[in-house]
């Protein structure tokens, strides 16, 4: 009963007019696609121009019968300050206005580049909440790790501490993406029946800390390497509840296919 999401993360690429080709592609080659969501995430410069433009096709789609686009749009990070001088920053209040529902929070490349915490994570989640964004929390271990069979003993801290002090109410809409950081960009992808049991330890972990009805309605997507050819063999899991995509994404019949797989 978990709907399946597919999230695209477009990380740096894409100049608006790019950004608004390929959302208004993606829209139309998913026409129809009713069981699933479906998320871009562009450059923040972008999610207005995206949001306008989804706009005009779901009231063309309208015209014309047909049912609105599931397209949603992310942001891929937030400052936990609504507002104030924070020089650079973008909160969520300005996320939402600008026409975003999501937003990735703790992507390992902001981890790994831009020094980003458990901790700060923590906040940023509360500031989604708090604008009622819903927030795609990532999480993964390195390759080093993972060859020092630490991989859950990090999931555990990175969840432990990212979501600490929040009420299961709180965290009603919250989506997980576990995204080992050794198959991000590199081909290389964990095996469905691997993520399979990471996916089982997650949603235990979660259970144990915020009950079962929780943990039963929370979405837990696999990211990295996610490709057209490996998607539908990851979604036959019970415990993969959906993707989020980076590279594949960036192209509107390769994402598609993703979607419609
Ligand atoms: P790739 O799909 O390019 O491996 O990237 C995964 C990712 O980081 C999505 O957030």
């Amino acid at each position: 009963t978990r709907t399946p999401l597919i999230a695209g993360n477009w990380k740096m690429f894409k100049m608006g007019s790019e950004a608004v080709n390929t959302v208004r592609k993606l829209a139309e080659l998913t026409i129809g696609t009713n069981n699933r969501d479906i998320m871009i995430a562009p450059p923040f410069l972008a999610i207005p121009l995206v949001y306008q433009e989804l706009n005009n096709l779901n009231n063309a789609f309208k015209k014309e019968n047909k049912t609105e686009s599931r397209i949603s749009i992310g942001a891929q990070n937030l400052y936990h300050e609504n507002q104030g001088a924070y020089t650079g920053e973008v909160s969520a209040p300005m996320i939402k206005d600008a026409g975003a529902t999501h937003v990735i929070i703790g992507h390992s490349e902001r981890r790994q580049y831009f020094g980003e915490t458990d901790e700060s994570i923590c906040k940023k989640i509360g500031a989604a909440f708090e604008s009622d964004l819903t927030p795609v929390m990532c999480i993964g271990e390195t390759e080093s790790e993972k060859n020092e069979e630490k991989t859950f003993y990090v999931l555990d801290k990175q969840i432990r501490n990212g979501l600490k002090g929040f009420r299961s109410d709180e965290l009603s809409s919250l989506v997980i993406a576990y995204e080992p950081v050794w198959a991000i960009g590199t081909g290389k992808t964990a095996t469905s029946d691997q993520v399979e049991d990471i996916h089982k330890k997650i949603r235990s972990l979660l259970k144990e800390m915020f009950g079962v009805e929780f943990s039963e309605s929370l979405r837990i997507l696999y990211g990295g390497s996610v490709k057209p050819d490996n998607i539908a063999d990851l979604m036959s899991k019970q415990n993969i509840d959906g993707a989020l995509v980076g590279g594949a994404s960036l192209d509107a019949e390769t994402f598609a296919k993703i979607v419609n797989f």
